[in-house]
């Protein structure tokens, strides 16, 4: 087989800046080593998230002169309502700045206390939506979901035995909804099978449960579907996403992931109801329901770049390019997650760090040596972002796995841009018996790995 090549040539560059060692260390330190405080110009590769990073295609920017800018009405919306509803089969598609504003209005809605919501992983934006209106987000993963040495396809479904005892115990009138994450991005970004969507729908319907799919990387996760689930082979990526989408009653989308777009998301709904209160809020809190918090100009691109995501080439080479990282990486060596999932490397900071306790955040440390070595720019996905102190007990409790991610924005970054992450990684590695831990030293109430500053141990 030949090499699996970027479906796309360059049309627009964007320089980048070398900085020195020396440089980094100082903005590091400046940044109170926390990655989202460092400028990005400072950046040498930003695989601080595949979020609102794509790289538009010409036509998404021809799009974007085409935007109606209309207050009501625009074509530009209707042209997104068309696309977005054919693909989802959802009666209301409702604009909303980003999948959080989706969330908002959705556990605005149907949150509050004493309620449960149950998910394969909540994103940590979606967990705290939950818990802002007083619900409590539950993560059911598979057991083998939670184990980064198990190699297997599809580690990104829901337990679903996990998820009958939990309705018996909490009773189904205290679970609005059930929620499926694809591809499961808290949970290494792994994907969810065909399969398990259909036995959660199962589930879901019996107690009269609605099951919501937050879709953001819905594309990535029908690719995974044709290639490892049975009897998707000759299936296209669209009718496989439309099947996904069949068994949801509804849906949350940031059109920042499989959207290539800068900005913009989507709440698909079926409930008339639930659908009319929405749009009360969305009036109230993002605008008017023809462009919900967005420009006309943004709903063309987006449009636009949901039928760009459903391309097999544009899939093949964005999986492929993840797969390699990874590839390159487990034969040096170096503990990842495995199997890659779709967008991004999960290093496993338990086994890259062991002499390291999660309490001084071994994730954080991978997270600043790559910065400071190679002007990598990564995230924690452990302890930082998840660990918890026990309300009672004032005792710390870790996250369940301690990762860092790398993720890869879309159409942004070549081959031997990941060739030379691959070579700071590895070399980050090589010298980890040097890596020390961190303490916080200051944190805000909520989703603290945002702003938090943290000092060397
Ligand atoms: C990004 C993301 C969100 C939130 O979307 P934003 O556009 O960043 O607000 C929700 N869920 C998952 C799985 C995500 O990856």
């Amino acid at each position: 087989m030949k090499t699996i090549i970027e479906p796309f040539k360059i049309k627009t560059v964007e320089p980048i800046k070398f900085t020195t060692i020396e440089e980094r260390e100082r903005i590091l330190q400046e940044a109170g080593y926390n990655p989202f405080l460092i400028r990005a110009e400072d950046v040498l590769i930003d695989l601080l998230t595949d979020s609102g990073t794509s790289a538009m295609s010409a036509k998404q920017w021809a799009g974007m002169m085409e935007g109606d800018e209309s207050y009501a009405g625009a074509r530009s919306f209707f042209r997104f309502e068309k696309i977005a509803r054919e693909l989802t089969g959802f009666k209301y598609i409702i604009p909303v700045h980003q999948g959080r504003a989706a969330e908002k209005i959705l556990f605005t809605l149907v949150g509050g206390p004493g309620k449960y919501i149950p998910n394969n992983t909540h994103f940590d934006t979606t967990r705290a939506n939950v818990e802002y209106s007083g619900a409590t987000a539950v993560d059911l993963p598979i057991p083998i979901g939670k184990d980064p040495t198990a190699v297997a396809d599809f580690k990104g479904n829901m337990d679903t035995d996990a998820l009958v005892r939990f309705i018996k115990e909490k009773g189904e009138e205290n679970i609005p909804l059930i929620m499926i994450t694809v591809t499961n991005n808290a949970g290494g970004g792994q994907p969810v099978s065909m399969e398990n969507i259909k036995q959660t729908k199962a589930t879901a319907s019996k107690y009269n449960i609605p099951l919501f799919l937050d879709a953001c990387r819905f594309a990535e996760n029908a690719f995974f579907i044709k290639k490892k689930e049975k009897g998707y082979q000759n299936k296209s990526i669209k009718e496989i996403a439309q099947e996904m989408f069949s068994y949801a009653d509804g849906c949350t989308f940031s059109g920042k992931k499989d959207a290539l777009v800068n900005m913009g998301g989507f709440l698909g709904l079926n409930n008339d109801d639930l659908a009319g209160k929405a749009r009360n809020i969305l009036v109230v809190t993002e605008g008017f329901p023809t462009y919900g918090g967005l420009a006309g100009r943004d709903l063309e691109a987006m449009a636009q770049g949901l039928e760009e995501v459903l391309d097999e080439h544009y899939l093949t080479y964005r999986i492929r390019s993840v797969e390699y990282f990874g590839e390159k990486l487990v034969q040096a060596g170096v503990p990842i997650v495995e199997p890659p999932g779709g967008h991004a490397i999960y290093l496993d900071a338990k086994r890259f760090t062991p002499h390291i306790p999660a309490h001084e955040f071994p994730g954080q440390s991978i997270v600043c040596e790559l910065y400071r070595i190679g002007g990598i720019r990564s995230v924690e996905i452990g302890s930082v972002m998840f660990g918890k102190k026990d309300k009672e007990t004032e005792k710390f409790v870790p996250a369940s796995m301690e990762l860092v991610r790398l993720a890869i924005p879309r159409r942004v970054y070549t081959q031997s841009h990941i060739d030379y992450v691959i070579e700071c990684v590895i070399e980050v590695y090589k010298n980890r018996s040097q890596l020390r831990g961190y303490r916080i030293i200051s944190e805000p109430p909520m989703l603290r790995h945002f702003t938090a500053r943290f000092a060397p141990l």
